[in-house]
């Protein structure tokens, strides 16, 4: 036979093979067996490499080449589920959302595994990425390491577009056999999953006892039907779904049908949801993986489009949560933060306590109000939990301090610039623009990894050209000259070179971080992502909007309020902002969204590091030169490094020139640059 047609009559078996060991649970063959084809594929491959598919059984083992996981978009952004903590709320919720549902709700709760979640994209039937949860808008791709676990089908019988998100994790007894022979261990099984997923090489993920269950499906081109279906059809085309799974609907015929579909599933009425909750909470331990708690989702998929989202989670669906875990603790003080859009927030410092895998030293005190009701003091033992996320929170005061049976009080001016604090609404506000706190975290924001990640210039450093006066605004980052830094204690050359290369790099941003790094209230990344995925998709459509007043143009975006609808509209409206705008803009900063090719040309310039110095008969303001160079693939660099690999020099080009020539970096005028334009690669 052909060895490109044994290679793939290879590939076919091996992938069935795995199925149904790793799936089913149900072999055909023995391991040597196995094996021996797996071998005979393997040298297939490296005598031809070139008929090797990304998909290949092959990949299971992995690789011991370095990876990397280069940020890729969602295709649908992963919204985190609204959390409640008592089965009754949770019943509460559902009978509320049965009631918004003409013609009766059915939902399923499922389990919520403490793993690592991630979202697989196919096409034309093969895996072709598979990405970390991220942000939600984007996630890390780290498709090699996925590809070696077996329960993750590498091609499906599914000719379309899909998406299939679900949770990879690790059994309790995997996980304490498994990392009892690590040299560095792992905390639980959630964070040996997701150090997995990002394991360098992927020759080590493959070792690690990954499993994979598929809770969620999207078909291109479908949106309604129902998510059991859903369900029942990726388990046709190979993924493993939990099959611990509850169904709750009024309907007989429903659940006579739901059962024909998952006959594992326990199917009641809607008033046995909370009896199930509790006796799944209660029989948690039984189970052989980590759970935190259970998803409630309503099945009807039209039904869950129409009722939509909020800014941060979907509305037809929510996860009861077991619990939240608590810790005990001394209030030993009290922080006053002051944000970037002024507001006050006092933070408890507290006697460091380990809590849910890790040591709590701060907790969030939201406002006066709540400080009030808790009744707190400094010297006060508390309760901390963390409920939902990360942010660890006061719970109740347990005993007052018998020092000083005292309640804290912010205090009346802004610890940072002496203003007086403003209440409005629950919150205290620092109304000062000019307040260096307000500044610096303005900047910090802007700087941070979720936003324009310049992670060459952290907090110490914006901290430092804050207080030089070198950096005060945002687009002061992309005018100030770096090269004042030389000389200054604790920046070498090298240091430098870094920051100026993290702000060059910044400029290739898409449109929606730099939207949400601008730090508009409201405006974070899910509103941002939404706003353009409804057709704004350039700022200035954004501006003609707000200059029309139109909010109802907003909020007609999925995840948009009325409130935010009016924000945006004073946002952009703001002559402040407006000039904040325009200065970003003469950066060189993405104000248009880019589809992830559409905009790119070629890979001519690819590896190439541009300055640009001089004026330009042609390229007037110069940012369109450089627009044209990274269309081609290339990078613009504000000044002449040893990096720079060409200078284009326009009229009067100054200093740059020299300096380009004496690093032997290509020199290019107007009219060879325009030449190079017209080659394609
Ligand atoms: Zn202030």
């Amino acid at each position: 036979m052909e060895p490109r047609k044994r290679m793939e009559r290879l590939a076919g078996e091996l992938l069935r093979h795995q199925h149904l060991y790793y799936v089913l649970a149900r072999p055909e063959i023995s391991d040597a067996e196995y094996d021996r084809k797996l071998d005979e594929l393997l040298r297939l491959e490296r005598e031809y490499p070139q008929y090797a598919s990304p998909n290949s059984p092959s990949r299971r083992v992995g690789s011991d080449l370095d990876g990397s996981f280069p940020e890729r978009p969602h295709a649908v952004p992963v919204l985190s589920l609204d959390k409640l903590y008592d089965a009754g709320e949770a019943a509460q919720w559902l009978r509320k959302t049965a009631g918004a549902c003409p013609g009766g709700a059915a939902f399923t709760v499922e389990e919520k595994i403490d793993g690592a979640a991630i979202v697989l994209y196919y096409e034309g039937g093969e895996l072709s990425r598979a990405l970390t949860r991220g942000d939600g808008v984007t996630g890390n791709d780290v498709s090699d390491n996925v590809r070696t676990i077996r329960q993750v089908p590498l091609r499906v019988g599914e000719p379309g577009s899909l998406a299939v998100r679900g949770e990879v994790y690790i059994t309790r007894a995997d996980f304490a056999r498994f990392n009892a022979a690590l040299p560095e261990k792992y905390a639980n099984p959630r964070n040996l999953a997701a150090g997995s997923l990002r394991n360098l090489k992927s020759a080590l993920t493959a070792r690690v006892p990954l499993n994979f269950f598929a809770y969620e499906g999207f078909f291109a081109g479908e949106s309604g039907g129902d998510h059991l279906e859903v369900l029942a059809r990726l388990r046709g085309l190979g993924f493993r779904v939990n099959p611990r799974l509850g169904f709750f609907c009024d309907g007989n015929g429903r659940r006579r049908r739901a059962l024909a579909l998952f006959p594992e599933a326990h199917a009641a009425p809607l008033a046995g949801v909370e009896e199930y909750l509790g006796r799944r909470a209660a029989a948690r331990a039984g189970v052989p993986y980590d759970i935190d708690g259970l998803v409630i989702k309503l099945t009807d998929l039209a039904m869950r489009r129409e009722l939509g989202f909020t800014a941060h989670h979907p509305r037809w669906a929510m996860a009861y949560k077991f619990e939240a875990p608590q810790a005990r603790t001394e209030l030993l003080d009290v922080l006053v933060q002051v944000g970037r859009n002024g507001r006050v927030t006092p933070v408890a410092v507290l006697k460091p306590v380990a809590l849910a895998g890790s040591t709590v030293t701060r907790a969030t005190l939201h406002n006066q109000d709540y400080v009030d009701m808790l009744e707190l003091g400094i010297g006060d033992q508390v309760s901390i939990s963390k409920r939902g996320d990360v942010i660890p929170a006061v719970e109740e005061v347990l005993e007052k301090s018998a020092k000083r049976p005292s309640v804290y009080k912010l205090p009346e001016l802004c610890p940072f610039c002496g203003s007086t604090l403003v209440r409005e609404g629950g919150h205290h506000f620092c109304r000062n623009l000019d307040c260096p706190e307000r500044r610096r975290r303005a900047l910090g924001y802007f700087c941070a990894k979720d936003q324009m990640d310049i992670e060459t210039l952290g907090e110490k450093t914006l901290a430092f050209l804050y207080e030089k006066g070198w950096v005060r605004t945002i687009p002061d980052i992309y005018s100030f000259d770096y090269s004042r830094l030389e000389g200054e204690e604790g920046f070498k050359e090298r240091k430098i070179a870094r920051i100026r290369e993290g702000v060059d790099k910044s400029r290739e941003r898409p449109f929606v971080r730099v939207l949400a790094s601008l730090g508009f209230e409201n405006l974070a990344a899910a509103v941002a992502a939404a706003l353009i995925g409804h057709g704004f998709a350039d700022i200035d459509t954004i501006i003609a909007a707000a200059a029309r007043d139109d909010w109802q143009a907003f909020a007609a975006v999925d995840g948009v309020g009325e409130t935010t609808a009016r924000q945006l509209v004073a946002h952009f409206r703001d002559p402040q902002n407006l000039d904040l705008i325009a200065r970003l803009r003469a950066a060189g900063l993405k104000f248009r969204a880019e589809g992830d090719a559409a905009d790119r040309l070629d890979d001519s310039f690819a590896g190439q590091v541009w300055v640009i110095t001089g004026s330009f008969a042609r390229f007037e303001p110069r940012e369109r030169a450089a627009e044209e160079i990274r269309r081609r693939g290339g990078r613009v660099a504000e000044s002449v490094s040893s990096r720079t690999t060409h200078l284009l020099a326009g009229a009067h080009p100054g200093s740059k020139l020299a300096k380009a020539e004496k690093l032997k970096a290509t020199v290019v005028s107007e009219d060879e640059f325009v030449a190079l334009l017209g080659k394609r690669s």
